[in-house]
């Protein structure tokens, strides 16, 4: 059984606690405040900002917003950590309940979110590549009072596959609201898991095992198979599972002992003292609500249902907004949608993974895309030129129409010439046409084969067929 607590950074300009701005990239301890540095006597002042995208994390997860919540003290010591402890929320968390549902690989999944809640995150311990400093651990706490969203499932998920397909699923809800701006290179989105074993036949669940800190869906579905495999191992051989927090070592590809896991009480849990407790009426939620979008897992669902497209195209293209809105545009431009969703999915995802582009900067638009694709229906040009044409469109500019009559692209289909073409292939191949003649029909394709060569693949099939045939017959 798998649990995860997932944290998000919050999409805000400014940290969740004072006014320093939030930015990456910057120079060590640049943006700093005494708030954020915890020195004595600074007070917290709640940033509205965040309030509204974790509660718009809260709706999107269907979660039941309480209409105040607490926020507490959890006391530790780390060096990343100057005020000795973290403003999160404890007994009274900003929401609770909720659901994550989407569809793999036609299967219905589940998971329950168990709460959802606003806290700090902590500063960084750079342990190498801190300026001027080699041999020693620097402190940087630009990232110190960043506004995190922590949320916490329900132990639905049941193997590492599972585990990751959620993970993914709740970033992509979570980015699609605004949230987070969820890049996982940048750390934005982090998760936690916990895993516990139950023996075949037995009841009681084995002791959970808390692997930190996973930042790519690939890692988080490792560290699992890793870690279930360790148990398993184990309890194989009748050793008790340890009941400890652990972290990813990437490198040698396995998980490794950080500490025996604290509980709860450990961190000495008190009402922070210095902010009041945070109310969020039902105005603020209702208004909140009309601002969410249509999400990720719906729009899979819709674009399905209304256009009839299989679930893997559904998903790749339903899962980002804007792929979706370039998709709708070409089939309102007359594209068939199936073709629409083929182009996105294929020669389209292709050079925007080349250039390492949005599909809003996409040089091509819908409505031009639209007139090439027109091209390929009114016969003009075979899908096969129509793909080099729309790099050619990608790459330098310009339409199908232009491109196809400037390059001389379209088909060949005017009788005269390629009835010449004929000619000169069937006269320049005496041993085959020999071969014809005795009864070998198969020598067809060999003269087909080399009329499309010579018209660099344009000609009329249909028309080379018959025309082939009736010069075969005289030849
Ligand atoms: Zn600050
Ligand atoms: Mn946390």
């Amino acid at each position: 059984m798998i649990g995860l607590e997932v944290h998000a950074q919050l999409a805000t300009r400014t940290k969740l606690f004072c006014g320093c701005a939030v930015t990456a990239g910057e120079p060590p301890n640049s943006r700093v405040c005494p708030v954020c540095l915890g020195l004595p006597g600074a007070l917290p002042v709640l940033n509205g900002g965040a309030v509204d995208l974790a509660v718009l994390s809260a709706l999107a997860l269907g979660c039941d917003v309480h209409p105040a919540s607490v926020f507490a003290r959890k006391n530790y010591f780390y060096p990343d950590l100057p005020k000795g402890y973290q403003i999160s929320q404890h007994d009274q968390p900003l929401a609770v309940g909720g659901l994550l549902e989407w569809t793999e690989r036609g299967e219905a999944r589940r998971v329950r979110i168990e709460r959802l809640h606003l806290e700090e995150d902590a500063g960084k311990s750079l342990h190498e590549g801190f300026p001027g400093v080699s041999g020693f651990t620097g402190l940087d706490f630009n990232r110190s009072g960043i506004p995190l969203v922590e949320i916490v499932t329900r132990p639905d998920l049941r193997s590492p596959a599972d585990a990751a397909a959620f993970f993914e699923r709740l970033r992509e809800v979570l980015v699609e609201v605004g949230a987070t701006q969820g890049n996982m290179e940048e750390g934005h989105v982090r998760c936690d898991a916990n895993v516990s074993l139950r023996p075949d036949g037995t009841a009681r669940l084995g002791t959970p095992v808390e692997v930190k800190n996973l930042n790519s869906f690939r890692y988080l579905e490792r560290a699992l198979e890793h870690e279930v495999a360790r148990q398993a191992a184990l309890l194989d051989a009748g050793v008790e599972v340890e009941r400890e927090t652990r972290s990813w070592d990437l490198r040698a590809g396995r998980t490794v002992v950080m500490r025996g896991k604290e509980e709860a009480h450990d961190y000495r849990f008190f009402r922070e003292p210095d902010l009041p407790p945070l109310r969020v009426g039902p105005e603020r939620v209702a208004s909140l609500g009309r601002r969410l979008p249509e999400l990720p897992e719906a729009r899979r669902r819709r674009l399905a249902a209304a256009f009839g497209l299989p679930d893997d195209q559904a998903r790749q293209v339903g899962g980002d907004r804007a792929a979706t809105a370039y998709f709708e545009a070409a089939v309102r431009a007359g594209v068939a949608p199936r073709q629409a969703a083929n182009w996105i999915t294929g020669e389209i995802a292709r050079l925007l993974k080349e250039g390492r582009l949005s599909i809003e900067a996409a040089p091509v638009p819908p409505g031009a895309l639209a007139r090439l694709v027109a091209q390929v229906e009114a016969g003009t040009i075979s899908l096969g030129v129509a793909r080099g044409v729309f790099d050619r469109m990608w790459r330098t500019g310009g339409e199908a129409e232009a491109i196809v009559a400037r390059e001389g692209l379209g088909r060949v289909d005017d009788e005269a010439r390629l009835e010449g073409i004929v000619r000169e292939v069937v006269r320049a191949n005496p041993k085959a046409v020999a071969q014809f003649r005795a009864g070998k029909p198969l020598v067809l394709g060999f003269f087909v084969g080399q009329v499309m060569k010579a018209t660099g693949g344009k000609a009329d099939p249909g028309l080379v067929n018959r025309l082939l045939a009736r010069e075969l017959e005289q030849a």
